[in-house]
């Protein structure tokens, strides 16, 4: 995390995608005005930061138009100066435009974008023509400078072809970030394409060998995150840290909540930026309230385990928002957060033990290795 305090800016909840697994889009949904911009603006200025990271994201950003950006971008930059901005972008490309891409590379903004491997499987899980159109988009914005990462969701479809997956990340050179499908809270079958915590440690430790064994060829972003955690002992990104307090989404109409994944849910409105509310006032708020209560659950509920440092429980989203904030777990995804911890544990700890590294060898022959394990790994992702 470059930046412990987000703010996400999700200027609508509209889409013109179609993803079969999707749960954040909303028909319909209006579009953030400057004038709620402003607002933000005004609300941050006193927030008691000395940094800030915005990332839009939606719903679809772009369908804010470049107009939206032409004006918000400045006004966010030079308005909250004294907390030097960065700014990053969630998108599906297909509504990239020059003109756009060219504000966007003023800001220097690295996107993300969602593809699920070869044109056949994303379109099978996203709609026909999604892959042809994100490209077309992801041509612009390369043409303009700008930086684009692809995330790619894993359901338990598509799963079954992670080899085919993986093959195409690595022959085109892309960065492979993957998301597990979550259960659709909208859908009459949530668990449709939901990818199951046992596939999805499965998953993982079939992507930490596919890492190790093409090591220098391809990069697999979540790999690099979890042996972080392990090596570090700290959560490197939101899931394995606690986000509550430092992570907060404003959705088209100034409410705030507290990350985009609530967006649209009344329930979890904190306040809006008109109220100009302090962070302490959000944590006291009801949703506030809840996002605490899940961190001290953890406490207990995940005490005898040995990754709970660099895990804290997973996602409180995945956790409470399906349960209305009721506290009756934590992350269902806590069997596949075990299974790949417990492995680059144990990997780590032979490696060690098995190779000291320079200068620590206490006298004992230094064997040679033969296949690229963690440490190699970690140095790697250090000289990146
Ligand atoms: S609720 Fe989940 S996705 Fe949102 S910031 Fe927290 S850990 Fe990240
Ligand atoms: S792996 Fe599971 S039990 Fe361990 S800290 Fe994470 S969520 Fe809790």
């Amino acid at each position: 995390m470059k930046n412990p305090f987000h703010i996400m800016i999700i200027p609508t909840l509209g889409c013109p995608g179609r993803c079969k697994y999707c749960w954040s889009s909303e028909e319909g949904s209006p579009i953030m005005t400057i004038e709620t911009v402003k607002e933000i603006v005004a609300w941050l200025k006193t927030c008691g930061k000395d940094r800030v990271t915005f990332t839009f994201h939606g719903g679809e950003p772009l369908l804010a138009g470049a107009d939206f950006y032409m004006q918000a971008l400045p006004l966010l930059a030079n308005g909250l100066s004294h907390l030097k901005p960065d700014f990053a972008m969630q998108t599906n490309l297909w509504r990239m435009t020059s003109e756009i891409a060219e504000v966007l590379a003023e800001y220097h903004i690295p996107l993300g974008s969602s593809i699920d491997g070869p044109e056949d499987i994303t379109d099978s899980q996203r709609g026909e023509g999604y892959y042809e159109k994100c490209m077309k988009g992801y041509a612009t914005a390369q043409a303009a400078g700008l930086q684009v990462r692809f995330i790619c969701t894993f359901t338990n479809k598509s799963v079954k072809q992670k080899e085919d997956i993986f093959n195409f990340f690595k022959e085109r050179g892309f960065v492979l970030k993957l998301h597990p499908a979550l259960p659709s809270m909208k859908s009459e079958n949530p668990k449709e394409w939901a990818l199951e915590p046992a596939e999805y440690g499965e998953l993982l430790v079939y992507l930490l060998d596919k890492a190790l064994d093409n090591l220098g060829t391809v990069e697999v972003m979540n790999i690099n995150d979890l042996c972080r955690c392990v090596f570090t002992r700290r959560g490197s990104v939101c899931t394995y840290v606690d986000c509550m307090g430092s992570t907060f989404a404003i959705g088209p109409d100034g409410s705030i909540y507290p990350c985009y994944r609530f967006v649209g849910m009344p329930e979890w409105v904190m306040a809006n930026v008109r109220d100009r509310p302090t962070l302490e006032q959000l944590m006291a708020s009801e949703p506030g309230l809840r996002m605490t209560a899940f961190s001290k659950y953890v406490d207990t509920a995940c005490r005898d385990c040995s990754h709970i440092r660099y895990c804290r429980g997973g996602c409180p989203y995945n956790a409470i928002a399906p349960t209305g904030g009721a506290l009756e777990g934590v992350d269902p995804h806590c069997p596949a957060y075990k299974r790949i911890f417990d492995e680059i544990n144990n990997r780590l700890n032979d490696e060690m033990f098995a190779e000291p590294m320079e200068g620590m060898g206490f006298g004992m022959p230094v064997t040679k290795k033969k296949k690229a394990g963690i440490m190699d790994l970690m140095r790697a992702s250090i000289c990146r």
